[in-house]
């Protein structure tokens, strides 16, 4: 097998163990699992393997070429294509076993006449103004005859004590009355988090199943799916004086240990990390230091002597603290990961 010098660690338990706790928490609503995006950038297939065996049926990407690599993965679960279809798009949308989701008037219009009377899923705007069917398009018939699957809208403050979080839930309950559908569909991660009032019939979870907490109410039940591994490239010393990395933004006032790590922002491990990330070796916290690089990145190892050249350190990768530290969403930590972690199931 070829070397992979960076690894994700996947915890295949964990993931499963989130989806189980979501859907206890769904209630009598089904739980889907939203995969867009190769599954937050962990490995769609492998995510969507893993939850249909534990009884997930619902799963949610965003476009066809999405699509069209999990479906036969998927046996006789329901797959959605969130972005709907474009014209470029409509011939296989109205062949595949995928529904589309119909997001503005002319995708209702355009699977009228392609889709051959079959299932389709339809998005609504309760107040998000980003992808769905206003009530304005509603009340002009626009839906009427269609076999509607599933009704949904998708709220924009969920991980919020927001108003608007009720205004919405009131307004896609109001709308959604009026339109047959044999499913209605509210709340992502957070929304499931917000209670009784917000699931309906089927809610579509993303970031918790990988680990990412929301809101506090998932603290205690989500577990921690990813970990992040990086290997030393070179060990070395800088006196007092000297510099390190681009920019010599870092000056060392004593003599420092450093660890030079195979890790960069081509990996995903973003600029931002620079001189507030952190790795962990042994319990022991070793912070970067100077500017992250491209495909390198300087940690101090003054606190591990036998650290080596060739040695693993864990980057502290825990979502919570990870975007605390870089300013980055628990969101774009998981989907920025690069394709040279080789991505490891545990
Ligand atoms: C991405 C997405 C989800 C999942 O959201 P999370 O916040 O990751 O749980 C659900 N519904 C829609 C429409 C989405 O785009």
């Amino acid at each position: 097998m070829t070397h992979h010098p960076l690894r994700l660690r996947i915890d295949g338990q964990a993931l499963v163990s989130n989806w189980r706790w979501l859907a206890a928490r769904s209630g009598a609503a089904a739980c889907g699992a939203a995969v867009k995006a190769n599954g937050y950038g962990i490995g769609a297939a492998e995510v969507a393997t893993r939850l249909l065996a534990a009884g997930c049926r619902d799963f949610f990407v965003a476009t066809w070429n999405e699509a069209d690599t999990l479906l036969p993965l998927l046996g006789d679960a329901s797959l959605s294509v969130l972005h709907g279809f474009q014209e470029e798009d409509l011939g296989r949308a109205a062949v595949s076993g995928a529904r589309p989701v119909l997001n503005t008037p002319l995708q209702v219009r355009r699977w009228r006449e392609a889709g051959g009377g079959r299932p389709c899923d339809v998005m609504l705007d309760s107040g998000m103004n980003r992808l769905g069917l206003s009530p304005a398009d509603v009340a002009t018939g626009l839906l009427d005859g269609l076999t509607i699957e599933t009704l949904m809208s998708h709220l924009a403050c969920g991980d919020e004590d927001a108003d608007m979080n009720m205004r919405q839930r009131d307004r896609f309950a109001e709308l959604a009355a009026t339109i047959p559908a044999r499913r209605r569909s509210l709340a992502n991660s957070a929304g499931i988090c917000l209670g009784p009032n917000y699931l309906f019939d089927l809610t579509r979870p993303g970031i918790a199943l990988y680990g990412g907490i929301p809101r506090a109410e998932a603290a205690g039940g989500i577990r921690r799916v990813v970990r992040l591994d990086a290997q030393i490239v070179q060990r070395r010393r800088a006196e007092a004086g000297e510099c390190v990395g681009y920019n010599a933004t870092f000056t060392a006032a004593q003599p420092v240990e450093l660890a030079v790590l195979n890790l960069g922002y081509a990996d995903g491990y973003l600029r931002g990390f620079s001189s507030r990330g952190q790795a962990w070796f042994e319990g022991a916290a070793l912070p970067v230091v100077g500017r992250v690089s491209m495909d390198l990145t300087t940690i101090s190892v003054d606190i591990s002597p036998d650290l080596a050249e060739g040695d693993w350190v864990e980057i502290d990768y825990d979502l919570v603290s990870a975007a605390a530290q870089s300013g980055l969403s628990q969101y774009e930590l998981l989907t920025v990961l690069g394709n040279r972690h080789a991505r490891v199931w545990t």
